[in-house]
């Protein structure tokens, strides 16, 4: 059976680690139709913006996409692509896998843990509204009449929604795979003690989700900073993660570092119906172009992919095969030596070719 997958290449170094990524596919014999669709910087010079309809028909047609990284300008320019396609497409899950593999810069092996974050809600939801501007004014004086906190005339306002919808089927989804993958434990993390109606909704749900699955999945609870702490001091007390988005962002990149850092994590981002496969590093804008990166994070999402499309013994020969080259080390890039200036350190695409020489 062949499968037709949106591909996004993206920005930055998206090109050549979805090439990468593209080329061991192939090799494993499942045959794609690959739909390239440009997003990103090059649609915003063409189209006259960065995620157009066409893009969202092609995912929302084919139901299974993957990505490159795509560049968002810090304060300025054109919102997150990212959480543009998350939010239009209902992708309410992001799945990130930290997993131990030999031959990675690790500070603690065997680390072996699930992360799931909410998606589209949270800091993430994009309400913003800006210092000066008249919508700003007029929240902050309503704002201010109704809370004995006040809010100073000099700032900005971000909006943290959090719903009981939103909240129980992330923490549903959670439990489900958590069940599907034979895993024991997960941990609702947040920030309750302080953030008490949103985080306090979130947790309330969280508890509520894990009583339907008593005696089968364990459940506990913990707030953010602890939670930083323990996944570096105490890191196998710990088996599924679920969070609010916010949360989910920066305890999923700590556990990236636990794994040997961004050339090494995979993504994944799941609605109903569509999924969507992307490492979690960015466009590394300085090393676009040269050929440099390690394209392991991209090629590991698609492993996910192939799961995700029922090619399972595909899926299961790729991940071996990355297994193998991470632990040669050899015909690996500069970020997996021990000196990142060693000169055997081997280039993107040479990377790939010795995966899929292995398969
Ligand atoms: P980044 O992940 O692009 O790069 C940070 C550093 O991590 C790089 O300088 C590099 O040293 C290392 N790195 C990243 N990917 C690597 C790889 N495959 N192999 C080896 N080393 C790798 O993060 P950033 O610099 O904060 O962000 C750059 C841009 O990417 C920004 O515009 C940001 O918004 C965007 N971004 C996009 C996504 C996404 O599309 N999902 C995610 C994160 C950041």
């Amino acid at each position: 059976m062949s499968h037709t997958i949106t591909l996004l290449p993206g920005d930055g170094i998206g090109p050549e680690v979805t090439n990468a990524m593209r080329m061991c596919v192939d090799a494993t014999g499942v045959k794609i139709n690959w739909e390239v669709q440009e997003v990103g910087e090059k649609s915003l010079q063409r189209h006259g913006k960065p995620l157009t309809d066409e893009v969202l028909g092609s995912i929302r047609r084919n139901k299974t996409a993957i990505k490159g990284p795509i560049t968002t300008p810090v304060g300025k320019g054109f919102r997150s692509v990212n959480v543009q396609l998350r939010q239009s497409l209902d992708l309410f899950a992001c799945v990130r896998p930290c997993l131990y593999y030999e031959g990675t810069k690790t500070p603690i092996k065997n680390v072996d843990l699930m992360i799931f974050r909410e998606n589209t809600e949270d800091l993430y939801a994009g309400i913003e509204f800006d210092l000066g501007t008249p919508e700003c004014d007029r929240l902050r004086t309503l704002i201010n009449e109704m809370s004995p906190k006040k809010i100073k005339q000099d700032s900005a306002i971000s909006i943290k929604p959090i719903s009981v919808s939103g909240s129980k089927r992330i923490v549903k989804f959670a439990f489900e795979w958590a069940v599907k993958l034979g895993r024991k434990k997960i941990t609702a993390v947040h920030k309750a003690n302080i953030m008490k109606f949103t985080d306090g909704l979130f947790l309330q749900c969280a508890k509520d989700v894990a009583r339907e699955y008593e005696g089968r999945i364990e459940f506990n609870d913990n707030i953010v900073d602890n939670m930083c702490m323990q996944l570096i001091q105490s890191t196998f007390m710990y088996d599924c993660l679920v969070l609010p988005n916010l949360y989910g962002d920066i305890v999923s990149d700590l556990c990236a570092g636990l794994v040997g850092g961004l050339g090494i994590a995979p993504g994944a981002n799941y609605g109903d119906e569509i999924a969507l496969f992307e490492p979690v590093h960015g466009s590394a804008p300085k090393y676009a172009g040269q050929n440099k990166v390690n394209p392991t994070a991209t090629i590991l999402s698609a492993v996910w992919m192939l799961r995700h499309l029922k090619e399972d013994s595909a899926a299961l020969r790729l991940d071996k095969a990355v297994r193998t080259v991470l632990k040669e080390g050899v015909s690996v890039t500069y970020d997996l030596k021990s000196d990142r200036n060693d000169p055997t350190a081997v280039g993107t695409m040479q990377m790939a070719e010795a995966i899929c020489k292995k398969l």
